[in-house]
């Protein structure tokens, strides 16, 4: 009875989609895909700090 839901990919980078940030991968691609809507024009340079193990509250 357990169906795991789709798995969407995220809209801005297309990685699967995280249950803590869905529809995206990271709060990191959330907060980016955010701030190109509130500012659709300015790019901020981004860190590529996390490889994909970004959640420090999420695993147990
Ligand atoms: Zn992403």
């Amino acid at each position: 009875m357990s169906v795991l839901p789709k798995a969407r990919s995220c809209p801005y980078c297309g990685k699967p989609a995280d249950s803590l940030h869905r529809p995206f991968c990271s709060k990191r691609c959330k907060d980016l895909d955010l701030g190109r809507w509130l500012n659709e024009d300015y790019r901020v340079p981004v860190v590529e700090e996390d490889q994909g193990d970004d959640e420090d509250d999420g695993k147990t």
